[in-house]
């Protein structure tokens, strides 16, 4: 894992934007959806409006456009979605990947050049939506990149093998009624190996599997530097 990590690090070292150019990073700003954050008591952010409306009150106290982060967070976001039901280290409450909260129609953006491995529309309430995974090699290293929650417009016309090259538009934000009943974001996600996954992978785990789901699914700031 290390080795891993300093591989990113010597490959990847400037920030790297994967929204719409027109925001600039200076209008990101951390978000903190953990259930260690205060500010969230008495919140129910499994309902979407009620998630939103704290976002928005934190875009606007920081002047910013985007709120981003999440990786490895310990979440009550998912509390109410059957298919992350469990008991005790059981329940999926960990967050595997970067969440970047904005509007729906926002552009995303592909990172670094890739072939699309697989793309499917999740659509079963509380999860993904339509989702699109990227493969890339860079410099001897294989990995995927995940993007979820986006609009059902993203998935057309899209093939299995596809290229896209740095900063090519890969779709749109989706909005609350097709991206599985969030507020609208995109779920970023690095994944080494995809085992036998395929238009899906887990982006939420539960206690007992983060050193399996760590290992396999990298912090994606190594990559994106913000
Ligand atoms: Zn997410």
């Amino acid at each position: 894992m290390t080795l891993l990590r300093k591989r990113f690090q010597s490959n990847f070292q400037e920030p790297i934007s994967i929204l719409d150019k027109g925001i600039p990073l200076k209008m990101y700003t951390g978000l903190n959806l953990s259930i260690e954050n205060s500010n969230l008591d008495g919140l129910n952010l499994t309902e979407p409006e009620i998630c939103q409306n704290y976002i928005t009150s934190v875009l606007q106290t920081n002047n910013a456009e985007v709120a981003y982060g999440g990786y490895l967070e310990n979440r009550s976001l998912y509390s109410d979605k059957v298919g992350f039901m469990g008991i005790g280290e059981t329940q999926r409450t960990i967050h595997l990947g970067i969440d970047f909260w904005t509007k729906a129609g926002t552009t995303v953006l592909v990172p670094f050049t890739g072939i699309v491995h697989s793309f499917k529309n999740n659509n079963i309430r509380g999860d993904y939506g339509p989702t699109i995974i990227l493969e890339h090699e860079i410099a001897g290293l294989r990995f995927h990149t995940l993007y979820g929650h986006l609009s059902i417009k993203s998935l057309q016309n899209l093939k299995t093998g596809q290229s896209f090259e740095t900063e090519a538009v890969l779709g749109t934000i989706g909005s609350q009624e097709v991206n599985g009943n969030y507020a609208p974001h995109l779920h970023f996600q690095i994944i080494i190996d995809m085992n036998d996954w395929s238009g899906d992978y887990p982006g939420v785990c539960a206690k007992s599997d983060i050193s399996h789901y760590s290992d396999n699914c990298p912090d994606p700031n190594l990559l994106l530097n913000l």
